[in-house]
């Protein structure tokens, strides 16, 4: 079973279609079961739509957090 710390590792491949079949159906069973994980994914997803495409490297995890956060504000979800 893959960790919720393995899927926020795997999102930027999984939304590239970088994963092999195995860690891509690993990675979409954690999703399915884990509330968290899953708006975790939702977010990268209108995140990366948002800026039009995917960045070239993969993101620094404090740049993607702050991007969430950031993005959580603008839409008003969070304090
Ligand atoms: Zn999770």
């Amino acid at each position: 079973m893959m960790t919720c710390q393995q899927v926020t590792e795997l999102v930027t491949s999984y939304l590239e279609r970088r994963l092999p079949l195995r860690d891509r159906l690993r990675f979409q069973m954690h999703v399915g079961m884990c509330r968290h994980c899953r708006r975790y994914l939702r977010q990268m997803r209108l995140t990366i739509r948002t800026l039009g495409r995917l960045p070239p490297e993969p993101i620094p995890i404090e740049v993607r957090d702050e991007l969430i956060v950031r993005f959580r504000r603008w839409k008003g979800l969070s304090p």
